[in-house]
């Protein structure tokens, strides 16, 4: 068996790592990180280190590691087909079996879907959707998108463009010009500190409205937003933020796209983070939660409204030039078919909803009164606790001090992965969906001891 120091020799002369900082990794100041194994909601790296992995990989693991339903049929599906196009009406029963499933469990408006492999390029897809609707509609014009700050929407050229943090921009030439971005509804974080949260979502509808009139609402296509911000904070949206938000959309037939990589498929404690807030999408964007991970799969859920003109469209041009080699790959679909049987079986949705109260509260009761720290938030099995300077003054961290970075490191000492959010001072728990009570006490008490550590 290969040593761990060939391993991590290796990995710093051939791997080239996404998200990460080249020039440490490259120096050897930050440690290659080998992970072997993985159960429930531990894994386990090269080393023996067990860890409770309170961010489910990318918040994608719902189900947990280690499901041998689930290996199982990518294995049997893998004897039997490993691959076959989707291209010009082919299929499998996998692929097949895994759209009726999704149709049924998404809101009732939905018709139709369109298999990629990540949550950057299901997104690329509604774009170009969108893009195609308005044509076929015979108003080129109407083309912009717009998201919001802080929004994540992947990291491609267009996607990347949607995303609203700066570190996904900088040096990249992003974003693109039909892209522009508006008001992140960031309770917490708002100026004006005498507005309700309902006064607050009636700003953010109107700062959406100023902006959609000063670009022209016939050059505005569509709105993207994930129903609780991710990777821009963990931030659930201020009461009546997405009926402020819909009315706005509708009053100038501008769609919607519910990203919903990431609240698709249980987080939220609702089947979809539509379900959990009104939300009435155009398109909705799902990935991560589909297969749990266990293979790469994205869905782009397409409405019956969209769909229609889609068809007319093909009738008008020919076949929609739109398709990835591995759309609807059997592997991916034989993964998302046992992922979702296994989510309906072991009750995971439902235990989002009442693990993620529990753990909210012992959160809120360990460390609310804490004087570094401003705010604890989260809907389902979302959870995020914000740091600050001065929690009476109001007064935030300088961004360089990283106190999110600091508390993972001390997490990670604790045998807790948990994963400081790009922007602010903000450490994020997005736990599978399986997590029980007493495992989310075991990382509450691993929050006490590193937030005692760090301030
Ligand atoms: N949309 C949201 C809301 C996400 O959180 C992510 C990834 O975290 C994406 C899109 C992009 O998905 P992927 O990384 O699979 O391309």
């Amino acid at each position: 068996m290969l040593t761990n120091d060939q391993l991590s020799l290796w990995d710093r002369e051939n791997f080239f790592h996404p998200s990460t900082h080249l020039a440490q990794f490259a120096r050897g100041e930050m440690p290659s990180r080998i992970i072997k194994t993985g159960e429930g909601v531990y894994i386990t790296d090269r080393d023996g280190n067990r860890l409770l992995d309170a961010f489910a990989g990318l918040y994608c693991v719902n189900i947990g590691y280690g499901r041998q339903e689930v290996a199982e049929a990518i294995a049997a599906q893998a004897r039997e087909l490993a691959y076959y196009h989707s291209y010009v009406g082919h299929g499998t029963e996998a692929s097949i079996t895994l759209s009726k499933m999704i149709i049924d469990r998404a809101p009732k408006n939905m018709s139709k879907v369109y298999f990629g492999l990540s949550g950057s390029d299901a997104n690329e897809t509604n774009i170009k959707l969108i893009w195609y609707y308005n044509n076929i509609l015979g108003r080129p014009e109407k083309k912009k998108i717009i998201s919001r700050w802080r929004g994540y929407h992947g990291s491609g050229l267009m996607t990347g463009s949607l995303t609203g943090l700066e570190l996904f921009h900088k040096k990249f030439d992003l974003p693109l010009a039909q892209v522009i971005h508006t008001e992140a509804p960031y309770y917490f974080r708002r100026e004006d500190q005498s507005l309700s949260e309902e006064e607050f979502s009636a700003y953010c509808a109107n700062e959406l409205e100023k902006l959609i009139l000063e670009e022209g609402p016939d050059t505005i296509a569509a709105f993207i937003g994930e129903p609780v911000l991710g990777t821009g904070g963990l931030v659930p949206p201020p009461a009546g933020y997405w009926t402020a938000v819909q009315d706005v959309l509708k009053k100038y037939d501008i769609l919607l796209i519910a990203d919903e990589v990431v609240t698709g498929f249980g987080r939220l404690g609702s089947m979809f983070g539509s379900d959990h807030y009104g939300i009435e999408a155009d398109i909705i964007t799902s990935a991560k939660g589909l297969t749990s991970a266990y293979a790469p799969l994205s869905a782009s859920i397409v409405s019956d409204k969209v769909w229609k003109v889609l068809e007319q469209g093909t009738d008008q041009l020919g076949p929609i030039g739109h398709g990835w080699t591995y759309s609807a790959h059997p592997i991916g679909a034989a993964a998302g078919v046992a992922n979702l049987k296994l989510i309906d079986e072991l009750g995971v949705v439902e235990n989002a909803g009442t693990v993620g109260s529990y753990f909210k509260k012992a959160m809120t009761e360990a460390l609310g009164d804490h004087p570094n720290v401003g705010d604890i938030r989260g809907e389902g099995l979302m959870l995020a606790v914000e740091f600050v300077e001065d929690r009476n003054a109001r007064r935030f961290f300088e961004p360089s001090l990283a106190t999110g970075g600091k508390v993972a490191g001390a997490l990670l000492k604790r045998g807790v992965i948990a994963r400081a959010m790009p922007q602010g001072d903000i450490i994020g728990f997005a736990p599978p969906l399986c997590l029980s009570n007493a495992e989310a006490d075991a990382i509450v008490d691993a929050m006490k001891g590193a937030v005692g550590e760090v301030f």
